[in-house]
Parts: structure tokens; C-alpha cells; sequence
């Protein structure tokens, strides 16, 4: 099967300590179970909140879920239950309702912020000083149910490679920036994810930690 040899290819190209997210995004069920059975690779993305939902409830639970899409907050409770992290929290207002929600399972749930750090308008994501003020806010220290591990962003999507790599640097840096001034104390802090199929080698050159791939894995979807 190619998507198998796929994934062993780019598997051997990724560091040990790089986390590997096969984006299964419209992907059927039967080819995430035939690669978690076959390779045993457990760790996948989704971008939409009930695609993610239900493949978690049907296949096994050994596989763990990312959510790495832009999450409306009517559509938080059905996600809740069934994935291990949200990388693409985007605003503020989102970080309060996956508290908010959360509280009321009471479950703490591991989020990233993701930045944008891209040259395009339509990119979804937080800047450094939205993020600064977020911090500073008073509610902020009170939210119980959340756990900041790390940021998460996209480069542009572009050939640029000089282009790709600044916006991969932007992101590192700001991920060092807010870690060093208010996450010090906050071992868990520590994720960095970036890098898809297209660009994924420039951004672990940059320090990525977490690098979400699906068309190189899974085929142009
Ligand atoms: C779809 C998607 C990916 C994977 O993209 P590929 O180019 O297919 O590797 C990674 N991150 C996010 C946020 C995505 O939506």
C-alpha cells in the first residue's frame, strides 16, 4: 500500500525527538487503521471538529488526536471528549470557552496558541502582542482547565524557501520569547509545532518539535 511506504519514507527523515502527526483529514477510517495496525504509528490530525469526533469513536483508542483546524466554539464540546490536544487555539475568547467547557467535564485540556506568522491575510492566528495582553489579563491566571504547552503555526504557502524559513524562525523566536518572560517556571511549555508536507525539513532545521504531514503520507487529497 503506498500510503504504508509513504509513511515509512518520511518517517526515516524525522528526528527521534520530533513528534510525527499524520493528518488523516479526509482520509477514511480504513486507511488510519490499516497504518496504526500495520506500523504501529498512533498520533494523527484533524481539521474538522466532527470528522475528528467520529473517527476517534470508531477506530482504536490507542490512536490520539490533534485537532490543528480553526475551531468554531459552538463546535468545542463535541471535541472535548476525544482529542489529547488543540493545537489552533486563535484568539482569546476561544481559550476561555475551551475553559469554560472543559470546567465543566472536569478535564484540563492541553492547547497551543497558533500564530500567525505568515505573509498571507487568510491565515488564522494570535500576534505576539495579542498574546502579551492575553497573558496580562486578569482572568487569565484563573483559567484551570487549559494547559499552554506551546505555540503552533504555518509558514506561507510558497516556493520561497528564504521566505519559509524567516516565518519559521518568527515562530521559534517568539516560542523562545514567551517561554524565557513568562512560562520559566512551566517545563511544559515546550512545543513548537510546525512544518507540513511541503516544508517540514526547513521547519525542524528551525527547532521544530511537532511537524503535521498528510499529503506527502496519504496522497493530494
Ligand atoms: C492540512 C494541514 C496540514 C497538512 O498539510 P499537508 O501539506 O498535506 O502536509 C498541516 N497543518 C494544518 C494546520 C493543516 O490544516
Amino acid at each position: 500500500m503506498e500510503f504504508i511506504k509513504n509513511y515509512l519514507a518520511v518517517r526515516k527523515t524525522i528526528p527521534e525527538n520530533v513528534m510525527l502527526i499524520a493528518v488523516s483529514k479526509f482520509s477514511p477510517f480504513e486507511t488510519i487503521l490499516t497504518l496504526y495496525n500495520e506500523t504501529g504509528h498512533s498520533l494523527f490530525g484533524e481539521s474538522r471538529a466532527q470528522e475528528l469526533a467520529l473517527k476517534q469513536a470508531q477506530l482504536p483508542v490507542g490512536i490520539s488526536w490533534h485537532f490543528i483546524g480553526h475551531l468554531q466554539t459552538n463546535k468545542i464540546k463535541l471535541l472535548l471528549a476525544h482529542t489529547s490536544l488543540i493545537q489552533s487555539v486563535d484568539s482569546y475568547r476561544l481559550l476561555k470557552e475551551i475553559n469554560r467547557e472543559s470546567a465543566q467535564l472536569d478535564k484540563v485540556t492541553d492547547v497551543l496558541l497558533q500564530f500567525h506568522v505568515a505573509t498571507e491575510e487568510t491565515k488564522f492566528g494570535l500576534s505576539k502582542d495579542e498574546t502579551v495582553e492575553m497573558i496580562m489579563d486578569k482572568e487569565f491566571n484563573t483559567l484551570q482547565n487549559i494547559k499552554l504547552k506551546g505555540v503552533m503555526g504555518m509558514a506561507s504557502f510558497t516556493d520561497d524557501h528564504s521566505l519559509v524559513r524567516k516565518e519559521f524562525k518568527t515562530l521559534r523566536r517568539l516560542f523562545e520569547e514567551l517561554r524565557r518572560d513568562y512560562f520559566a517556571s512551566d517545563a511544559s511549555f515546550s512545543e513548537v509545532s510546525m512544518g507540513m508536507s511541503s516544508d517540514y525539513t526547513l521547519a525542524i532545521e528551525e527547532g521544530s518539535t511537532m511537524v503535521r504531514i498528510g499529503s506527502l503520507i496519504f496522497g493530494e487529497r
